[in-house]
Order: structure tokens, then sequence, then C-alpha cells
């Protein structure tokens, strides 16, 4: 198989009995694992994984290889924390080679410095392999440019949900006088909310909004809109997370670009699902 040629040629590392790796899957499309994350599937005894990590991708496991979710998926079904990090000191100390499978990058948004932290203090021998974010990954697979020379030159990644109530914790307005394009994760049902505050700081309500669900997979939507109707327009086509949320300058490159870019993905294209008059603009 061409794959293992090519680990042969490259002298992969080895995943060692009675360690872990942290290893990134990925936005989703398998083709966007790295070669040290396949490798990884390839040795592991058993891959604890996130709940957003597809069959596809577990499927490049070895045959004798166990799987077990461990992820979490909103809040409503959230595994504490304590529980993932714990089933992976247990594994490792039986001696097992562990792989610890998230979404995208383990280190965004993703709560792997904790499961590392856990393992360095009983002194489990832990490796992180990093993966394609899918706040990059959503973007480049619209066909909008994460940074241009003529848009930005600086982004912001945030996250959009809130443990408490409302808009807590996060000084959106802070972020909007930043005026540099936001990248919102975890953020669709508080888009609403998130706009709002990010006009109330000054940015134009017709500042464009992509909105990029079940990026780089077959079933990927993308939802062209603008800041002042973004939840509406998400309601409006009933997008569903995961989502990636791109907010400024950047978005419009998409229309130019969208046109000549053969997709390598199949993609569901979605337009805002009202087109407003120049006249009713605010
Ligand atoms: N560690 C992950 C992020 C985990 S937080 C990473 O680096 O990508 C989960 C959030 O990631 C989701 O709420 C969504 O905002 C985003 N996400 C993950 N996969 C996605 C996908 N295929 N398409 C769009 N957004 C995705």
């Amino acid at each position: 198989m061409g794959m293992r040629d090519l680990f042969g040629q490259l002298c992969l590392p080895t995943l060692r009995p009675g360690s872990v790796w942290l290893v990134g899957a990925g936005p989703g499309d398998p083709g966007l694992l790295t070669v040290h994350a396949v490798s990884a599937l390839q040795q592991a005894d058993i891959i604890l994984h996130d709940a957003l990590v597809s069959e596809d991708i577990l499927s490049l496991a070895s045959a004798n290889a166990r799987t077990e979710a461990a992820g979490k998926r909103g809040y409503s079904t959230s595994i504490p924390q304590a529980h993932i990090t714990r089933r992976l000191i247990e594994l490792a100390q039986k001696g097992l080679r562990v792989v610890r499978l998230k979404g995208g990058d383990p280190f965004v948004f993703a709560r792997g410095t904790e499961e590392v932290l856990g393992l360095i203090q009983r002194g489990i021998p832990v490796s992180v392999v990093p993966g394609i974010t899918a706040g990059i990954a959503a973007l480049t697979s619209a066909a909008i440019p994460l940074t241009t020379r003529k848009t930005n030159s600086a982004v912001i990644l945030a996250a959009g949900h809130y443990a408490s109530e409302g808009c807590g914790g996060m000084d959106w307005e802070h972020l909007a006088r930043a005026h540099q394009p936001i990248v919102l994760y975890m953020a669709l049902a508080n888009i609403g909310a998130i706009a709002k505050r990010l006009m109330n700081a000054g940015l134009s309500p017709q500042t464009p909004v992509s909105l990029i669900s079940n990026a780089t997979l077959a079933t990927q939507q993308v939802l062209e809109s603008r800041l002042d109707c973004a939840e509406a327009d998400a309601k409006a086509v009933d997008m569903k997370a995961p989502a990636v949320i791109a907010i400024g300058s950047n978005v419009t490159w998409r229309k130019e670009l969208v046109r000549g870019i053969v997709p390598l993905f199949a993609s569901v294209p979605l337009r805002r699902p009202h087109q407003r008059s120049a006249g009713k603009d605010k």
C-alpha cells in the first residue's frame, strides 16, 4: 500500500506500550489527517475518540484496535473531563498503546492541556500530534482566505459558547474594536447575541458573515449572510452544528473565489434565504 511505503521512507516514530498520543483528527475529511495521525491509528491498541470523529477516520485504525467514544457534543451529553483523563491513565497503565483522537487540533478549544497535564502528573509518556483546526479548514474549504494582503493581516479565533448565562466571559466589545476578522467556534446557538454585542461595539450591521457547517465533509453547507441577519438566516435554513462562523472583510473574497475554485468536497450551497433590497439595508 502506498501509505506504508511512505511511512517506511519517513521513519515515523513508534507509539510505545504504556504511552499516550494526543492526536488531532482534523476537521472531518479523512484526507486531511496528517501522516502522523494515520500512523498513530495503525499503531494503536485503543483509540479514545471524540464524538465528532467520523467512522471514515476510525476505519483507518488497524483491524485489532479497539475504539471507545469519549467525547462530548454540545454541553448536554458532556462527559466530565476528569473521567476522560482518568480513563487515559488507566489504559496506559495497562501497558496499551493509547491514542486520544480529538477533532481538529488537540490544543485548540479542546481541553487537550488538561489531559496532557493529568498524564504528566502520573509519569505517563505523552506526545501531541497537531491537526488542522476547523476554524482554518472551514474557511479555506468555503473559498474564504483567512488572511489576504488586501483585507487583513490578523485574525481572531474565539469560542462562542458559554458555560454561564448570556455573553459573559468574553469581551466582545474589545474584539470588535480590533477591526480584524473573527472566526467563531461553538457559536451557532449564540450568534444572535454575539452579533448584537459586536454591532453595539461599532461593527457595521452589513459586515459579511459566512456560516460553514460540517466543513470538509460531504454534508458541508456554506451560508452567506451578514452581521445583522446571521441568526435569522441560520434559523431559516435550519443550520446545524458543528459550524464555524467567519465575520469580517476577508469573507467578501468568497464571491470571487468560489466561482473559480474546483471544489474537492461536495457541498450544499446556500444563499441568504431572502435577498434584501439595497433600500432596506440600514
Ligand atoms: N479542537 C477542535 C475544536 C473543538 S470545539 C479544532 O481544532 O477544530 C468544536 C467546534 O469546532 C464546533 O462547535 C465547531 O465550531 C468546530 N468544528 C469542528 N469540526 C467542524 C466542522 N467539520 N465544520 C465546522 N465546524 C467544525
